[in-house]
């Protein structure tokens, strides 16, 4: 009864209000609407801040007690020495752990990738030792000529607009301006990187596939298993705190233990390109081909002028499946205009190689004493489809958070959590923007025509500007920033213009300017 006579009321109040409401619509209808969008706008800042707040605030330690750990047991088993694994390998061995680093294949092994390293990649590669004791990773490669710094790069639109110029730009004031990429042969870099490593104290093991792990909470203790797969196959079995999924973006080992639930969504080809055999000038351009939207092509140039080209197939466009690889990979080489060019009749392209891309970060990457870095935690930009630098971020955010666990002994999901709250503000908000972005330029890809002629217009810094933000050196709303947006929308309006009218350049005459 009580309730029945409190909701009545509520109505009677709610009643009471609804003439004056209805009087002030009819009256004053565009101040009522612009309140109600103020009070909306208000609550939508209010909701999402209070959303970043939940995800990203780090959580304090409550120190546990551990059995102790048995002599020949590790405090860190990392499964993958690719980028994710040896970042993390170096940084948990700096931090005084006890690290087992465990890859299946025998270094120096090839790895599918477009080998463009961005710049964030580059920082953490400078602090990295190299194993020779003579500078940082990134220098020794360098200096022994197995690098090749981007300096003249662009894009191709999908209308055919391009741009090629100087891509590193005069840089932040101060600082001396560097290549958004530096092309490194994966077949190098990754074994620099284990090296590094195994140098900083990690235990390296090479040739030893992991099959399973076992996570036994009574003594805290997770027992991996596997295979040698050397000139003599054995067992092989180790016992570890914690353990690191960086096995790559298939993600086995997670998914196994039901912690990734998903299979990869992307998928990316590629090709070496015979060194004089091509026509190509520049050291990397992006063609955007309207079939492949939000997909693209890329063409980077390595040491000794050898050429890489991949296609990347990026979720989004329903005409666009992983299956059509192979013939869309194929088909460019001979039908896009400016990459049939650029490559020039007697392009000798080794046969395609193909990976899988998982993109976007997955919804979770930490459990009780465990962790997953890298492409087996999805750490691929949903636009850019490039991972080399988020893969080493990750590494290194992950040593970080297991330092401070091992340091106040809290080894429990809820304090590891810090680490998925810490790469979440670092990129995952970012590949939120980029997953939205990628939407919308396969929609309207006019935006992209637009942005190619805004560059043509702007000249070399805005270039470089484009980079930084694509290359994940700037977070993708950097985009929206006035002097970008402003510049970007004047040219779309003039573009709208002149293609409603029908007097829009030719744009094959552009690419021609560039062959
Ligand atoms: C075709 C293609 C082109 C790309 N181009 C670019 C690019 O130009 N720039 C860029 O930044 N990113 C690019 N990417 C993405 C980039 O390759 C990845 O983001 C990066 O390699 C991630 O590093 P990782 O260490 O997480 O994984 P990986 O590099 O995949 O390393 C995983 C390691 O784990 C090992 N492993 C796997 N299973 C086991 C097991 N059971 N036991 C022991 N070891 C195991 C593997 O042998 C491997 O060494 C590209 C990807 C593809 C597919």
């Amino acid at each position: 009864m009580y309730f029945v006579a409190l909701s009545q009321g509520v109505g009677a109040r709610f009643a009471k209000l609804r003439e004056p409401v209805l009087e002030a619509l009819a009256t004053k209808p565009i101040p009522l609407l612009a309140l109600s969008c103020v009070l909306v706008a208000l609550l939508s800042i209010f909701w999402v801040l209070r959303t970043w707040r939940k995800e990203t605030t780090l959580v304090k330690p409550s120190p546990k007690s551990y059995p102790p750990l048995p002599k020949d047991a590790y405090d860190v088993c990392i499964v993958g020495a690719g980028p994710a694994g040896s970042v993390t390998a170096y940084f948990c061995a700096r931090a005084g752990l006890r690290v087992l680093l465990l890859e299946k294949k025998k270094f120096p092994r090839q790895k599918i990738c477009g080998d463009a390293v961005c710049t964030l990649a580059q920082d953490i590669m400078e602090r990295m030792e190299s194993a020779t004791g003579k500078g940082s990773v990134l220098d020794e490669i360098l200096r022994e000529g197995k690098g090749h710094p981007a300096s003249n790069g662009g894009l191709v639109s999908p209308a055919g607009y391009s741009y090629i110029g100087n891509s590193v730009g005069e840089g932040d004031s101060g600082k001396l301006a560097r290549s958004a990429v530096i092309a490194i042969k994966r077949i190098v870099l990754d074994e620099k990187l284990a090296r590094s490593a195994a140098y900083a104290g990690a235990n390296l093991l090479e040739e030893v596939s992991v099959e399973s792990a076992r996570f036994d909470t009574g003594k805290a203790l997770w027992s991996i298993s596997g295979e040698r797969t050397g000139s003599a196959p054995e067992e092989a079995s180790y016992q570890a705190r914690v353990l690191v999924c960086a096995d790559g973006a298939p993600s086995r080992l997670a998914m196994q233990l039901g912690i990734v639930k998903e299979a990869p969504q992307g998928t990316c080809s590629r090709a070496y390109v015979k060194a004089g055999s091509h026509n190509y000038a520049a050291d990397g351009t992006v063609i955007y081909n309207l079939n492949l939207l939000p997909g693209y092509m890329a063409i980077f140039r390595e040491v000794n002028d050898e050429l890489n080209y991949c296609c990347y197939i990026i979720p989004g466009n329903p005409r666009v499946r992983n299956d059509d690889l192979s013939r869309l990979h194929h088909g460019f080489v001979k039908e896009d205009f400016y990459l049939s060019r650029a490559l020039g009749p007697r392009a000798e392209l080794e046969p395609m190689k193909a990976g899988s891309l998982r993109l976007g970060g997955v919804p979770r990457s930490y459990a009780d004493n465990l962790l997953i870095v890298g492409d087996a935690a999805g750490f691929i930009d949903p636009l850019t489809g490039e991972g080399i630098h988020h893969a080493m971020d990750s590494g290194v955010m992950a040593a970080e958070v297991l330092k401070e666990a091992f340091k106040h002994s809290d080894l429990s999901a809820r304090f590891l959590s810090n680490y998925q709250r810490r790469w979440m503000r670092a990129f995952g908000y970012d590949f939120k923007a980029s997953m939205r972005l990628a939407q919308i330029l396969y929609r309207f890809p006019i935006l992209l025509d637009a942005a190619t002629l805004c560059i043509e217009k702007q000249g070399d810094e805005f270039l470089a500007e484009w980079a930084r933000i694509m290359t994940g050196q700037r977070p993708k709303s950097q985009l929206f920033r006035p002097y970008i947006m402003f510049a970007m929308a004047k040219e779309l309006i003039l573009l709208v213009i002149l293609r409603t009218l029908g007097l829009e350049r030719k744009p094959i005459d552009d690419v021609r300017k560039h062959q």
